[in-house]
């Protein structure tokens, strides 16, 4: 069959989710029989997300081929069950750059460069380098964004040339609830559609998202002025537990709907499972970006998937000037302990703090990429007596370098996309907790971002085998670098340089989350 596609555009605010949604309906139409595949559209002008603010944007995600993407590539994993590659992101800041390089390099041989149709055609160029029978495009932002308008007009001509019937639209938006007169507002929602329509893209559904469950009348309004069928109309109240969606999506028929439209006959199963009731423990997931929840997403979603509630993230600055007793006396609540990654000094010494009452407690701790890090710190400061021992990611004059920048990571410069990215093999040495929890495999890919490693050569003495006297830190995996550490003498105390977040998927966590919660109890 000829590829189809899907088009999932947003309106009226952002952060409704557009990217669950389409995550959601990638995986309805795999479930339907079809071989899917995945597009998320960054109209921003960052080449990728790797340089960007989680507080503000959100997660950075990391793909196996080292990709720093979009959270909502974490999404499309995660429901979809299949690894993305950078090629299932497209940013603005990509397209511009291979088109001036070009211009550059003077291949568009003496014509004027212009968005459209130089722009325009070197974004269907990458839509079309993508596989699979149906491609499902989520185009970030919502219609109306100056900088989104030209991926609307590119899609708007791919349409044209490959036949508007292989093209289904849906348009999500977001309708207020007036508590005040008691009704809901479609005015948004009717102007967005408008919007798109100015784009020349007609929608074929439109997902309302709301606070509640939407009434009859006001739901025919918003067929009404945005020209589809009622039961082209979908409401999506809020929900907390967004793996619903798909099934959701299901009952709704939205698989039918599609499958008419593109001309495709849909399989009726369904398989989706995922945790319907969560457990209550109280995990503190000690971080610094406090802005939104989304800047530690896999983590949360790893400990939601295995059906518990969230972690609280608790803030790392905020232990920072607190005495070791205060510590205790904040931390006394918390089952167990999850040391976020980051980067730069601000919260580092409330971590360290957070290590040294868990490390000392016994309780459960799961420190992830710095997390790890400031693990070996804690352990060189605290039981070592390694006295200013730190990374010199944030203080370069320590005595004791235990975190350090290797040789071939110095000579960068530039901040994008020059970290250790993307998975890399390790091995897992036999004997140790996490070659347990790895199931017996003495080998592994684990997905990496980070500049700084432990400094191992230098101090040695900090470590011991798993089968040696002694209260040390055991090495429990390596690549050509140290990937994990852990304590015997403790019920869980394990650091991993690499980032297990990113491997969990519905059905599929992480088994290092799995061993953690089992050690909570
Ligand atoms: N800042 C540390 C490094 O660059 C850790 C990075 C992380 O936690 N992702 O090595």
């Amino acid at each position: 069959m000829g590829k189809r596609y899907v088009i999932v555009t947003g309106g009226v605010l952002s952060g409704i989710g557009k990217g669950i949604f389409s995550a959601s309906v990638a995986r309805l139409m795999k479930e339907a029989g079809f071989d899917v595949n995945v597009l998320k559209i960054d109209p921003y002008l960052n080449v990728d997300a790797g340089t960007m603010n989680p507080n503000q944007h959100g997660e950075v995600f990391v793909t196996n081929d080292g990709y720093e993407a979009d959270l909502d590539l974490g999404h499309y994993e995660r429901f979809l069950g299949v690894d993305m590659t950078r090629k299932n992101n497209m940013t603005a800041g990509q397209v511009y750059l291979s088109v001036i390089e070009r211009e550059r390099e003077g291949k568009y041989l003496g014509s004027t460069v212009q968005m459209v149709p130089h722009v325009t055609e070197e974004i269907k160029r990458r839509i079309e380098e993508l596989e699979g029978e149906l491609l499902v495009i989520e185009i970030g932002g919502t219609v109306g964004d100056i900088e989104g308008q030209i991926f609307l007009e590119a899609i708007r001509e791919l349409a044209l040339e490959k036949g508007r019937n292989r093209f289904f639209f849906v348009h999500v938006t977001y309708v207020p609830y007036l508590r005040t007169t008691n009704e809901f507002k479609t005015k948004p929602t009717q102007q967005s559609v408008q919007l798109l329509m100015r784009s020349g893209i007609t929608p074929d559904m439109i997902v309302v998202r709301s606070e509640k469950e939407m009434d009859a009348v006001s739901l025919k309004k918003v067929a009404l002025f945005g020209g589809v069928d009622l039961d082209s109309v979908v409401n999506l109240p809020d929900t907390d537990n967004v793996y619903q969606i798909p099934e959701i999506l299901h009952s709704l028929g939205v698989h039918r709907k599609i499958g008419e439209k593109l001309g495709l006959s849909v399989n009726e199963s369904f398989n989706w499972v995922y945790p319907k009731s969560f457990k209550k423990r109280n995990v503190a997931l000690v971080g610094k970006y406090l802005g939104t929840d989304d800047a530690y997403k896999s983590i949360l979603e790893s400990i939601f998937l295995l059906g518990y509630e969230k972690p609280r993230v608790i803030d790392a600055d905020m232990l920072e000037d607190l005495e070791k007793g205060e510590v205790a006396e904040v931390l006394k609540e918390f089952d167990g302990i999850i040391v976020a990654p980051g980067f730069g000094k601000r919260g580092i010494e409330g971590k360290i703090k957070a290590i040294e009452y868990a490390r000392e407690n016994g309780v459960p701790l799961l420190g992830i990429c710095l997390g790890m890090q400031l693990m070996i710190i804690e352990f060189a400061r605290n039981v070592m007596g390694y006295e200013g021992a730190n990374s010199t990611e944030f203080d370069p004059g320590t005595p004791y370098p235990v975190i350090d920048m290797m040789e071939e990571q110095k000579k960068i410069m530039k901040l994008g996309g020059t970290m250790r990215l993307g998975a890399q093999e390790m091995e897992i040495f036999p004997g140790t907790k996490l070659y347990r929890i790895y199931g017996g495999k003495a080998k592994a890919f684990e997905r990496h971002r980070h500049r700084y490693e432990v400094n191992v050569e230098k101090f040695p003495e900090m470590f011991k085998e798993p089968d040696q006297e002694g209260y040390r830190l055991i090495i429990s995996a390596k690549s050509k670098f140290v990937e994990a550490v852990e304590l015997d003498d403790h019920p869980f105390f394990i650091g991993v340089q690499f980032h297990p977040e990113y491997r969990s998927k519905v059905g599929d966590v992480h088994p290092l989350f799995k061993a953690f919660m089992e050690a909570i109890g």
